[in-house]
């Protein structure tokens, strides 16, 4: 007999937890290497070393030269920086992107529309979130040279897009291509070399590295103005005295995280089969969104799940951590309603039926996602639909 545990976390596409030898590889970096980067002695050129074997060790993994990366505070200053510096320093004026990307894509992007910097174009999708690529060669011929800006995997429905493909639209057309890259750095492998896009980007937490660190790579040859002004840290593409423990635990785990892929990406492979089969066992009309259920389509860390309408639905998630399980959500907006999933509602989707993003990371267990689809078979009590 297996005991439950006393609490699950299955929200690992918002955050994952830190991995104890990246925390070990930072410790230093907190207490007895305390120089600031930037001066010019032992004590700062120690830490100044530090940074860039952090930069060497992520460009190296990506297939960059090391001038090619920079450190964020995140994913989404990353996204911003790509964007602005598009349209600010390399003068463009249209953007191609989609209603399916993160908020740090879309904001940034309707922000400079809004200011009548930018003619922003949303390239088409089915019902499932599949981009329509003809649409895109369509708008890129349609117009002057432009920025694509197109996720290489949804955060919330998990469907990875064909980046491959779109890269080499954008190069025919001689697009900027910028691919927020936030869901699969380091969960999958990435060679600019192969790829050529001129933005990819990276957040450390959400590989089990450090909150509020990232990095971006431009392309060489790329020149961008930096989104911080002040002290021209990182070869002035982003001011600010660095976030040295930040920047060596995000290379540490991006390491930690290649060296271990094929197995980790075998074992959350495994859990999120699991879930499949036991939510298809234990609750009639469980549905799943996008191409979430599609093993070589879809993150293998991310399983977007939709009931079907409940009694409990506007109140699924707050159950759900009541019975000790983390997991996010949200159902596709009722019109006016100001609150809801932006990417649900883009697909169309019922927004009667509430839905469960489960994201796994290679710290969760068999029993967990038992313990989770019991938790929720309990909670879900399907009412009979009128007429
Ligand atoms: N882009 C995507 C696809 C994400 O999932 C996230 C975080 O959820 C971000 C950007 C923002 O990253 P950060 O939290 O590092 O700012």
């Amino acid at each position: 007999m297996t005991t439950a545990p006393s609490f699950v976390y299955f929200d690992n596409a918002a955050t994952t937890p830190l991995d104890p030898e990246v925390l070990e590889a930072m410790l230093p970096f907190l207490t007895q290497h305390y120089g600031n980067p930037s001066s010019l002695h032992g004590p700062g050129r120690q830490v100044r070393a530090a940074i860039e074997n952090a930069r060497k060790t992520v460009a190296h993994l990506i297939g960059a030269a090391p001038a090619e990366i920079s450190f964020t505070s995140g994913g989404t200053e990353a996204d911003n920086y790509a964007i602005f510096g598009s349209v600010r320093t390399l003068g463009l004026k249209r953007a191609i992107t989609s209603l399916l990307e993160h908020h740090a894509v879309l904001h940034p992007l309707q922000a400079l529309a809004k200011a009548g910097e930018l003619e922003l174009h949303y390239l088409r999708h089915n019902e499932q979130g599949t981009f329509d690529l003809a649409h895109l060669e369509e708008l890129l011929a349609a117009g002057p040279r432009a920025l694509v800006s197109l996720m290489q995997a949804n955060n919330e429905i998990g469907n990875l897009n064909d980046i491959a493909a779109i890269g080499e639209i954008c190069a025919r057309h001689e697009a900027i291509f910028h691919t927020d890259t936030v869901q699969t750095m380091a969960h999958y492998r990435h060679d600019v070399q192969q790829l050529k896009p001129h933005f990819l980007v990276g957040s450390a937490h959400k590989f089990h590295g450090p909150k509020g660190v990232g990095f971006i790579y431009t392309r060489s040859g790329v020149q961008v103005g930096p989104l911080i002004h002040g002290g021209s840290q990182e070869r002035n593409v982003r001011s600010g005295t660095e976030n040295v423990a930040g920047i060596v635990g995000l290379a540490k785990a991006f390491e930690i995280s290649i060296r271990d892929l094929a197995a980790h990406r075998a074992h959350v492979q495994g859990l999120k089969d699991r879930f499949i089969g036991k939510l298809r066992e234990e609750i009639a009309d469980v549905q799943f969104n996008g191409l979430s259920e599609l093993a070589d389509k879809s993150l293998y860390t991310v399983l977007s799940v939709s009931l079907p309408p409940s009694a409990i639905s506007e109140m699924l998630l707050f159950n759900l951590d009541i019975s000790k399980v983390a997991a996010s959500g949200g159902s596709a907006c009722t019109s006016g309603a100001q609150t809801g999933s932006h990417v649900l509602e883009a697909l169309g989707a019922d927004s009667d039926r509430p839905t469960v993003r489960f994201s796994m990371s290679k710290m969760n267990t068999e029993a967990e996602v038992d313990y989770a689809v019991a938790a929720l078979a309990k909670l879900y009590q399907p009412v009979a639909v009128q007429g």
